[in-house]
């Protein structure tokens, strides 16, 4: 089964693998938790919040006639996406909030007026032969003459080898959610705005099915520890960037009471009779 959604108003959803909360869960059960399950509010970071808007003016540069898609237009919606900010938002970005650097580099790229679209923000869900439910974002699906080409915009700087491996994650993610759900193998680019680098690639067929078995095996483990709430906490260098800290018993913290799997009836702990250990 599989579902193609684009621009529209999102409705609560039962949770999915994407490849964010696929990391999550790989980096620290807990985080996942709070993430996928709670869905406890985040700040973004401000180069997270730059990111933001330049994904938003780029999908609105390519919605525009490819020979609108210039600099100048970019750098106009730059302006109309900045002022939509609340004023929280906007105050976080600063006097300089560094989007028509990196709009200028997206243009050292591509030029957006050769590139054929199919979809912009696209939401695509798949599932894999058990169950495992996948969903994914695509910033944009091209048509080349060589096929559909997944298009990733990545505000900050391509990744050293060490940080590559959530990369690859993603990529391989998008290929294998293109694949069940549009049975072609798609080719990746991602454009790296901040060092004005991209990357092309298409990950084999073979490979998408080894991946295909580390995202059950994900998704079994989720599913394992959903009806109690079982998600422990892993801690590690990542806790010194992870907005939950004060609410991590791995810190002394206490996490709010598990809300249960979304979709699921929880069924409460037995309490404990007088005289047992609670
Ligand atoms: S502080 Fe560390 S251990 Fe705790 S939830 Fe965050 S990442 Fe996990």
């Amino acid at each position: 089964m599989s579902t193609e959604v684009g621009g529209a108003v999102e409705a609560p959803r039962a949770p999915a693998l994407s490849p964010s909360r696929a990391v999550d869960f790989r980096r620290c059960a807990l985080l996942y938790r709070f993430r996928a399950v709670d869905r406890l509010p985040e700040t973004p970071s401000p180069g997270a919040l730059r990111g933001t808007v330049v994904h938003a003016v780029l999908e609105r540069l390519h919605a525009l006639e490819p020979g609108a898609r210039r600099p100048e237009a970019a750098r106009a919606l730059a302006r109309g996406v900045l002022d939509e900010l609340a004023p929280d938002e906007r105050a976080l970005l600063g006097e300089e909030p560094g989007v028509d650097e990196l709009l200028a580099r997206y243009f050292a790229l591509e030029d957006p007026r050769t590139v054929v679209s199919e979809a912009r923000e696209l939401r695509i869900e798949a599932e894999l032969e058990d169950g495992t439910p996948l969903r994914g974002h695509l910033d944009r699906l091209d048509t080349t003459p060589n096929g559909l080409t997944v298009v990733d915009y990545k505000s900050g700087r391509s990744p050293s080898l060490r940080a590559e491996g959530p990369m690859m994650f993603g990529v391989r993610f998008y290929a294998l959610l293109l694949a069940r759900s549009r049975g072609v193998v798609p080719t990746l680019r991602l454009l790296h705005l901040a060092d004005t680098t991209s990357l092309t690639l298409r990950p084999r067929a073979d490979e998408l099915e080894r991946f295909a078995g580390v995202l059950r095996a994900v998704w079994a483990a989720i599913r394992r520890a959903a009806p109690t709430g079982d998600f422990r906490p892993d801690p590690g260098p990542g806790c010194a960037f992870c907005a939950f800290k004060p609410l991590c018993p791995a810190w002394d913290g206490t996490p709010p009471a598990y809300p249960g799997w979304p979709g699921d009836t929880v069924t409460p702990l037995p309490r404990p009779r007088a005289g047992e250990p609670g």
